[in-house]
């Protein structure tokens, strides 16, 4: 069973086709980059996988179950956002809990779950601050606490590291394999950097125009490139 299946999924914006005939199952636990060029319709893609963006044509299956139709709050995956999107006057421990709140947990309930994962992220003794007295790579482990105390069935990102300066970008990554490793959990993540990719995927996923190229591991796409683009975006040996 497919933790995530798209089937068919296809975006138009008028008549103009952004995502087309899109077929990839992602399974549970997995590390599936979505690679690609700019405006080749990875947030697009993504957007729909979360319930922002309607689809044109097909279907989205989460566990099995058709959500092609689900508002995004009723879907078993979370978004964690590019731009941070924390609340400015709420304290890092009330941002993390806000969605158990949210969905009536008890004070009790909140505040164990929230100190747990804090300490896993290396949050604790930021959880009285607010957002802008954090770094941004601080700021940007809020936004994902915020997303595991909701426990999804998969993690949805798009260019999470885009805003942070090289040094911390390298070190986010590592943190981020290292966290999708002890979570267990399933990571949809969207970059246009083939180094990200080729260093984090279990399985990349290679959009071109709207349309996978080529979906495998780092080492098949690299090695064994189906299409010129692929071997020039990954830029494979001739
Ligand atoms: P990526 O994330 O790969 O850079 P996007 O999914 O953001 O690509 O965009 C894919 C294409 O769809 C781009 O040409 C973009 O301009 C267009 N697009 C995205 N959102 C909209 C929209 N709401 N209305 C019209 N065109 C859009
Ligand atoms: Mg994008």
């Amino acid at each position: 069973m497919a933790r995530i299946r798209l089937d068919g999924v296809s975006k138009r914006f008028g008549t103009t086709p952004v995502v087309q005939d899109v077929n990839l199952d992602i399974a549970d636990g997995e590390f599936l980059v979505l690679l690609g060029p700019s405006g080749c319709g990875k947030s697009t893609l993504l957007r729909m996988i979360a319930g922002l963006e309607s689809l044109s044509a097909g279907r989205i299956l989460l566990d099995d179950l058709d959500v092609t139709a689900t508002p995004p709050r009723q879907r078993d995956v979370a978004m964690v956002f590019q731009s941070y999107a924390l609340y400015p006057h709420l304290t890092v421990a009330k941002n993390i809990g806000f969605p158990l709140r949210a969905r009536g947990r008890s004070r009790e309930q909140i505040r164990n779950k929230v100190t747990a994962v804090a300490a896993a992220l290396g949050l604790v003794e930021h959880l009285d601050r607010r957002p802008a007295a954090l770094s941004g790579g601080q700021r940007q482990r809020v936004a994902l606490a915020r997303a595991i105390v909701r426990e999804p069935g998969a993690f949805l990102m798009d260019e999470p590291l885009s805003n942070l300066d090289a040094a911390l970008r390298s070190a986010t990554r590592t943190e981020l394999t290292d966290l999708h490793r002890r979570l267990g959990a399933t990571f949809l993540y969207v970059t246009h950097d083939q180094v990200e990719a080729m260093t984090m995927a279990s399985r990349i996923a290679l959009l071109n125009r709207g349309r996978i190229e080529q979906v495998g591991t780092p080492s098949e796409l690299y090695d064994a490139p189906r299409s010129t683009f692929v071997a020039a975006f990954l830029g494979s040996p001739p």
